[in-house]
Formats: C-alpha cells, sequence, structure tokens
C-alpha cells in the first residue's frame, strides 16, 4: 500500500489539456491539491473547474514556460496558495511537424524554447519549493519519439524529446542531496483532443502498430506519474519509464502478424 499523497502540492505545466490534464486529474482524484499551468485561460479556466470537485483542489496559473519570469511566478503562485511545491509534473510540450528539409532556424529555436527550455526553466523556478518539500519529486513527460523511435517530420520534436533525458540524468545527481527525485514518462500514442484531428484512419494504422491494439489513456500516464510522486519511490532517481501498451517491442510488421 502507497502512502496516500492527500494535501501535497502539485504544479502540472501543460496541466490544462491532453496528458497533463489527465496526470493533474490522477492527481487530484488522489488528494493532492493541483495548480496547472496553461498561456491560454479560455482553455485553462474551464479545464480547472472540470477538474475540481473531489477530494483535491485545482487552481489555473497563466504561465508561459518558455519565459523565466513566467515560471519564478508560477512557483511563488503555487506556494501561496498550496503552502509549498511537493510535486513538480512539466509537462507542457508542442509538436509541429515538418520536414527536414523545409524547417527554419525558427522551427528548430521554438519547439526547443517549449519542450527543453521550458522544462528547464520549470524544474529552476520550483528547485527552493522542492527542497523545503523535503520530499520533492520532479517529473519531465518526454517520449518514445526521440530517444527510442522516430517519425519522419519529428526530427527537432525528437531531438527536445532526448534532450530531455539529458538533462534529467545530471538534474538527477545534483538534486539527490536535497532530497528530490526526477523521473521521466515517456508516453506513446496516447488519446488526446488533438488525436481526433488527426482522423480514424490515423488512429486505426496506430491501434495496429501497438501490441495491446489500443491508444494509451492520459490516465495511463497519470498514473505511471503518481508513482514516481509516491514516498514508496524515493529511492529511483534519473529514470525514464515507458507507457506505450508495448508499442516500442516489435522488432519488424511481421512480429505484430505472428501475435
Ligand atoms: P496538448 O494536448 O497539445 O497539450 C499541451 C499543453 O501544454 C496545453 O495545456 C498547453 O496549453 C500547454 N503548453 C504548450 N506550450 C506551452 C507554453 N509555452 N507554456 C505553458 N504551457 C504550454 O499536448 P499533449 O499531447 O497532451 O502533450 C503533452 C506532453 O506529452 C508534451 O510534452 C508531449 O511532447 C508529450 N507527449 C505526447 C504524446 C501524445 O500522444 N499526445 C506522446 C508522447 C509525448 P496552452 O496552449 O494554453 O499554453
Amino acid at each position: 500500500m502507497f502512502t496516500p499523497l492527500t494535501g501535497r502540492a502539485v504544479l502540472v505545466t501543460g496541466g490544462t489539456k491532453g496528458i497533463g490534464k489527465g496526470i493533474a486529474g490522477v492527481f487530484a482524484g488522489a488528494g493532492a491539491n493541483v495548480v496547472v499551468v496553461g498561456r491560454d485561460p479560455a482553455t485553462g479556466e474551464p479545464a480547472a473547474a472540470e477538474l475540481a470537485g473531489g477530494e483535491g483542489e485545482v487552481a489555473f496559473v497563466r504561465a508561459d514556460v518558455r519565459e523565466a519570469a513566467d515560471c519564478e511566478r508560477m512557483a511563488a503562485e503555487t506556494v501561496e496558495r498550496f503552502g509549498g511545491i511537493d510535486v513538480l509534473c512539466a509537462n507542457a510540450g508542442v509538436f509541429p511537424d515538418v520536414r527536414l528539409e523545409d524547417m527554419t532556424e525558427s522551427d528548430i529555436d521554438e519547439i526547443f524554447a517549449t519542450n527543453v527550455k521550458g522544462s528547464m526553466l520549470s524544474v529552476k523556478a520550483c528547485l527552493p519549493a522542492l527542497e523545503r518539500s523535503g520530499r520533492g519529486r520532479v517529473i519531465l513527460t518526454s517520449s518514445i519519439t526521440g530517444p527510442i523511435t522516430g517519425y519522419p517530420g519529428w526530427s527537432h520534436y525528437g531531438a527536445t524529446k532526448a534532450a530531455q533525458l539529458g538533462f534529467l540524468r545530471t538534474a538527477a545527481i545534483e538534486l539527490a542531496p536535497k532530497a528530490i527525485t526526477i523521473n521521466a514518462v515517456l508516453p506513446g500514442n496516447i488519446v488526446t483532443e488533438g488525436l481526433a484531428e488527426l482522423g480514424p484512419e490515423y488512429r486505426q494504422k496506430m491501434e495496429e502498430s501497438i501490441p495491446q491494439r489500443r491508444l494509451g489513456t492520459v490516465q495511463d500516464i497519470g498514473h505511471a506519474a503518481l508513482f514516481f510522486a509516491t514516498d514508496e519511490a524515493s529511492y529511483i532517481t534519473g529514470q525514464a519509464i515507458v507507457i506505450d501498451g508495448g508499442q516500442v517491442l516489435p522488432e519488424s510488421l511481421a512480429a505484430l502478424e505472428a501475435q
């Protein structure tokens, strides 16, 4: 049995939609008080209202993780509202697709600004509060794309998701004396609001390429993040866990057909 996370203060960047909203919902369901962060209040306020109403409180804070001052403010507002920060889920990320031959310098700068710099600035801003917690936890949302797999159009995205893992390994060493752990979740293909735009054919193809023959849910990712946040996971740091229904395992199409 895990020690309950009731009353812990959790900050989820990109918690207003998709995977981050799923992570926030799982933590709130476990009794934690959660701040969800995004740039757009028109999405963030209703998301927080939807997630509230359970055991844990949920509040929206507007911030852009590309900006150091915004990251400092989101951390300060979380401390003010919930008395500290026990868990940071640095999840905000973007994934525009563009082939290498058409990629501009600004395409590269933009994606690194959110996915890499944004993750690092978020962690840095929350460090003092995480240290005061005495059992601080950081969970990064990386991806299978980059660290393990590739997909045309996402070479820059894959580079950012692999960069997050490079960051976490040294951060884990630096943060260990402060009793802060840092780990990463690597989602496969997850059902989010954006999936519908890709059409039913895309979804069917993806399902066929996954040994469990289903896409992941945002709760699948939330539960893995929740585990890293428990007291019982205190000796795990610098690690990355794949949550993908076995998607990265088949060595070829034949391996799936032989199932
Ligand atoms: P999503 O549905 O598009 O949600 C992205 C969230 O991040 C939103 O809350 C968005 O809010 C926020 N955000 C984006 N840029 C931001 C910024 N500069 N500052 C603050 N918040 C920002 O995306 P998702 O699919 O859930 O992806 C979330 C994370 O999971 C990403 O890191 C992504 O790389 C990773 N991932 C996703 C999948 C998948 O299948 N969906 C698979 C593997 C990994 P605003 O737009 O209002 O700012």
